[in-house]
């Protein structure tokens, strides 16, 4: 007896935890409070990964492939969902005496064809749809998360598919199921073929519908705005592509294809969509750097001290500066290390690694003023000559070419273009 007794314990305590069901809220992954899409957007993710055919030597694949189901259905109906949340599974079972969907039903909904992909052969796949979706540098830079909306094919909700109000199908009496009809012809006398034609009772499927479904006017399937999240991490490419498996049109008679989305750099502008107003309309991406042109008076770019605060697409100020004396040329490129675009690594924004920085190019552009003051001319023009006078300019000397350029005179009269005389020496 006490041998017996030690062991019902922990037996007993087994089995209440393999009882007791998962909570649906956890089985999804979602918060309590979560709404609607993202209750869709959990089952559309777990089902693909927990699906059978995607899982053939894994066989707890099935059971977390049926639970993801379960609770779908159990949280996507308001009804059922409240009494979830009152009374818990026991609640549910109550309501539907443990009645459920077959979870490739529920599959095929949300996927097309018959609630099966993989490998299976004569499984026919739906094409591809690609879509081109507009993103802000800045977006590129910070990363962000938004969504969108494109019309896609999907199930009819009111019929479940089926095409039938009633959800009533028959098998078509002209065809007998079959889709096509054997017609017999007499294409010459005395001679007669059997041709094999599309039904025209049931246009080839088999099937018709007594009670057309007034949503999908028995075509089993509507075209309706669909929103789908869509994340930009930090530093992708320009062109990026992000692909959804089997999220393209859906149809009750091939396995929807993938949505392929495109991302591609915007163009820039200052209005509402910019709220933080950063300087991104003035940048320009090439990979993983980035340029900018700085406009310097002809006082900055000959006597130097100025500063200019560039905000990044971020927000974060790089200060450009030069002090007193400090000449830029006009057309010159500074380089700014580690303030281009952050280099995309395909594990995000991670503790296990830094993220790194392209460079950022500053081309200076100096303006001479098109007008002087009289007054502001006559004093510049009196300095230079002063100067011009004691110093005496040789322009030569300044620009660094070789000493002693031979020039030939007959060759400058002979109308050769020899601008480059002094390079060419
Ligand atoms: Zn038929
Ligand atoms: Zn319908």
């Amino acid at each position: 007896m006490k041998f017996y007794r030690a062991f019902l314990l922990p037996l007993l305590a087994l089995a209440q935890v393999a009882f007791c069901a998962e909570d649906y809220y956890n089985v999804l992954g979602i918060d309590r409070q979560a709404n609607d899409k993202q209750i869709k957007s959990a089952y559309r993710q777990l089902s693909k990964k927990y699906h059978p055919d995607k899982n053939p030597n894994d066989p707890t694949a099935h059971d977390k492939f049926v639970e993801v189901s379960e609770a779908y259905e159990a949280l996507s109906d308001a009804e059922s969902r409240k009494i979830y949340d009152q009374y818990g599974h026991d609640g549910l079972k109550q309501r539907t005496q443990g009645q459920h969907h077959d979870p490739f039903d529920l599959f095929s909904r949300f996927f097309g064809g018959g609630g099966h992909f993989g490998n299976q052969p004569g499984q026919r796949r739906g094409h591809n749809v690609e879509v081109k979706i507009g993103i802000a540098l800045r977006d590129f830079y910070n990363g962000h998360t938004t969504e969108f909306q494109w019309d896609r094919q999907q199930l009819c909700d009111e019929c479940e598919g089926t095409g039938a109000a009633d959800r009533v199908v028959h098998r078509c009496g002209a065809c007998g199921g079959k889709g096509s009809r054997l017609v017999r012809s007499q294409f010459a006398p005395g001679m007669i073929t059997q041709v094999q034609m599309q039904c025209d009772a049931c246009g080839g499927r088999g099937k018709t519908i007594p009670h057309r479904c007034p949503a999908c006017h028995g075509e089993r399937v509507v075209r309706r705005p669909t929103t789908v999240a869509l994340t930009i991490q930090r530093g992708m490419a320009d062109g990026a592509r992000a692909v959804y498996e089997n999220e393209a049109d859906a149809s009750p008679d091939w396995v929807a294809g993938d949505l392929v989305v495109t991302l591609v750099e915007k163009e820039p502008s200052l209005d509402d969509d910019n709220p933080d107003r950063v300087d991104g309309v003035f940048f320009r991406r090439k990979g993983d750097d980035l340029f900018w042109r700085e406009v310097l008076s002809l006082r900055e770019a000959l006597l130097g001290d100025w500063t200019r605060n560039l905000t990044h697409l971020d927000g974060h100020i790089v200060r450009l500066s030069r002090s007193r004396g400090g000449v830029v040329q006009p057309g010159h490129v500074e380089t700014v290390p580690g303030e281009g675009m952050p280099r995309w690594h395909e594990d995000g924004d991670s503790v296990y690694h830094k993220t790194e920085f392209g460079n950022l190019f500053v081309e200076y552009v100096v303006v001479l003023p098109d007008q002087m003051e009289s007054g502001m001319e006559k004093e510049l023009w009196a300095l230079f000559q002063k100067w011009r006078l004691k110093k005496g300019v040789d322009l030569h000397k300044d620009s660094g070419r070789p000493e002693k350029p031979v020039m030939h005179d007959e060759e400058h009269e002979h109308g050769h273009d020899h601008g480059h005389d002094h390079e060419e020496l």
